[in-house]
């Protein structure tokens, strides 16, 4: 069992919990002082052998306060935060007692008993997944989801067959009342699921709908992370007598969640955080980010920074959200990208790490992030960007999470570097133990011979081969506004604006982005934008030439396809650049773009020597261009970013 579970201890004895009820959790844990066991519950045999097959030890508070008033058949009010095991505690009960009516029935009825109504079509499955993990060892039962987003066939199929427990996102299940194959008239039980979530998403209308076509006898349960005054009026109209049970305090975040903050200007954010996950360890990572724009906009840049990661937003289709999340889980991504609705309720074990990329609006949504981690009893880390100007938020976070927040400070770049080094060693030693490397060690001794050169300076070519092209070690923080602008005004007037004397620095090609004087850039700007979204340095800047409409700037000629991609889709001034390879128009122009071509092209048998950013490619003639990768891009491909 989870230890945040374990960690909150109460004082409630099982019999007392079908009164209202306040568990509080205790400062000091007392160690299992009160030890209620599933075996304790009443439960039905095949619920408690599917509860120690998920191994379950044994329930949680939340569980161990409703369960005894669910089986009672009282109607329960359970508000408890998120990883608190409310799913179980609705499910388990409702389980035991079908399978206790079937024994007595000799089988079970077809008939759909249980409702469960949840806010998001991922949510909806979670919940019909652990309902039909607990009925593991029920025979004839089925556990159905149905949700909007997906078509009707396969859920009018299911429901024809039979199901009876359904489990739904609010729209859909009136759908399928008004349809007519959602059949209710058997009902015995409905639970709303995260009430408050689905009153968030404008679902209570929709839920009063549902209820009010439900029969008159049968038992309710709302449970809820939060109270608000609407749910209380729902649970009022609704619910008769219901047992309140509310578990107060932190729960999400036990102490197997530690929390720090970094404070960090909103545009270095992006290099703290890919330092961060460069010298910290982690599994899965979900990034909250304050608005669906921003979950794209950042998973872009993390992609292009070589990490797999992806958004997920309202906007996007549930099926693909679904997909995505299911790519976290199963390891295909490591990052998600997220806002808080999109993300509430997660549960992805392998979530090792939450990174407040964008500082919550309330302390609420702070905690229910923080709650995307430390799951089912593995540690979990919760890191928060915070600018100064937001610094004074941080008192309320401790507050709502009862634990400090500790300051961290930015990896320093003598660390990554000596990190990266130490890796790069790992990567030489693994090979040589791990790889076939014979035939590579032939080609080697012949080169070696034929061109008579030491065996470490082949290894050091290949060494810058197998780099890819990117630098090994980082420099400062590649945005650092006051000096690049200064430096990048002193280049300004030896490049472009004066006619074709100047050249531009071996190994570098002339870029065109779309934005110049009309839209008010500076170089700092510039230098700030694409140091941070093409990952580059400063020094890997050159000259920039600001024009009426356009700019022209130079850059290492060999960028990767993905840094190429991320600066066509950068922003300066909130308009896109366009970043492409100049393609250089007609000379006649006299200024025209074109100018820059010359010493571009005259560069280039010299480039090809150069092997600082690539390998093979470089190599390749200049006229192989059109056809090739690395450094054969040619301008007609930079058109297409
Ligand atoms: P909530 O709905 O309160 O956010 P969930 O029902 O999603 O929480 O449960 C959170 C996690 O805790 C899930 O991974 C679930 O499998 C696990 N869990 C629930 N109850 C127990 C328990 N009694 N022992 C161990 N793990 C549990
Ligand atoms: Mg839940």
């Amino acid at each position: 069992m989870p230890e945040n579970l374990t960690e909150q201890t109460t004082t409630i004895p099982a019999a007392e919990a079908s009164t209202a009820t306040d568990v509080e959790s205790t400062a000091t844990p007392v160690d299992d002082g009160v030890d209620i066991r599933f075996t304790d519950l009443n439960l039905d045999g095949r619920v408690l052998a599917a509860l120690s097959d998920v191994g379950y030890e044994k329930p949680s508070p939340i569980q161990a306060a409703t369960i005894p008033a669910l089986l009672d058949g009282r109607d329960v009010v359970g508000l408890a935060q998120t990883g608190t095991g409310k799913t179980a505690a609705f499910a388990i009960p409702a389980l035991s007692k079908m399978a206790e009516l079937a024994d007595v029935n000799g089988g079970p009825s077809k008939n759909t008993q249980v409702l469960v109504l949840a806010p998001t079509r991922e949510l909806a499955l979670q919940v019909a997944e652990a309902f039909t993990s607990y009925a593991k060892h029920m025979d004839g039962f089925t556990v159905l989801p149905v949700y909007g987003g997906s078509p009707y066939g396969p859920q009018l199929n299911g429901l024809r067959r039979g199901a009876q427990v359904v489990v739904g996102t609010p729209g859909r299940v009136i759908d399928h009342i008004t349809k007519g194959s959602l059949d209710l008239s058997n009902l015995e039980y409905v639970v709303l699921d995260e009430a408050d979530e689905m009153l968030r998403m404008g679902f209570a209308e929709d839920v009063e709908q549902i209820l009010s076509s439900t029969p008159d006898e049968k038992q309710v349960a709302l449970f809820s992370a939060t109270m608000p005054p609407a749910i209380r009026r729902i649970a009022k109209k609704y619910l008769n007598d219901p047992a309140e049970i509310s578990v107060k305090g932190k729960t999400t975040t036990g102490t197997n969640t530690r929390q720090r903050y970094l404070q960090v200007m909103g545009p270095h954010k992006l290099d703290a955080l890919t330092r961060i996950l460069e010298v910290e360890d982690y599994d899965g990572i979900i990034a909250f980010v304050r608005t669906k724009m921003a979950t794209e906009d950042l998973a872009d840049k993390l992609r292009s920074r070589g990490f797999s990661a992806a958004a997920i937003n309202g906007d996007i289709p549930q099926q693909q959200r679904e997909r995505t999340v299911e790519a976290l889980r199963d390891g295909t991504i490591d990052i998600l990208v997220a806002t808080d609705v999109a993300a509430r309720g997660l549960d992805v074990d392998r979530i090792s790490l939450v990174v407040n990329y964008d500082i919550p609006h309330d302390t609420e949504s702070y905690v229910h992030r923080i709650g995307r981690t430390g799951r089912a009893g593995r540690s979990g880390d919760a890191i928060l960007f915070i600018t100064p100007r937001e610094k004074y938020l941080l008192r309320s976070i401790e507050k709502a999470t009862r634990q400090p927040v500790e300051q961290m400070q930015l990896p320093s770049p003598a660390k990554l570097n000596e990190l990266r080094l130490g890796k790069f060693a790992d990567r030489i030693t693994q090979t040589l133990s791990g790889e076939d490397v014979s035939l590579f060690r032939d080609l080697i001794a012949n080169y070696e011979q034929e061109h008579n050169v030491p065996a470490n300076e082949i290894a050091a070519a290949l060494a810058v081969m197998a780099q890819g092209g990117q630098p090994i070690l980082v420099q400062d923080i590649p945005v650092a506004p006051a000096g690049q602008r200064e430096r990048a005004e002193g280049r300004k007037d030896g490049f472009g604006s004066r006619g074709p004397t100047r050249t531009l620095t071996e190994g570098n090609a002339t870029y065109r982005i779309a934005v110049g004087r009309r839209q008010r850039v500076m170089p700092g700007s510039i230098v700030g934008a694409i140091a941070n979204e093409g990952g580059l340095s400063s020094a890997q800047i050159g000259g920039i030439d600001i024009r009426a409409d356009h700019s022209l700037v130079e850059l290492p000629a060999d960028l990767s396809k993905d840094q190429l991609r991320a600066l066509s889709r950068t922003r300066i001034g909130g308009e896109l650049i366009h970043l492409e390879l100049d393609k250089g128009r007609k000379p006649a122009g006299g200024r025209g773009a074109g100018e820059f071509k010359k010493p571009y092209r005259k560069d280039n048998p010299k480039r090809d020597g150069d092997t600082r950013f690539s390998g093979d490619a470089s190599r390749k003639p200049r006229q192989n261009k059109g056809a090739g990768a690395g450094n054969g891009r040619s301008s007609a491909q930079s058109e297409q970013y």
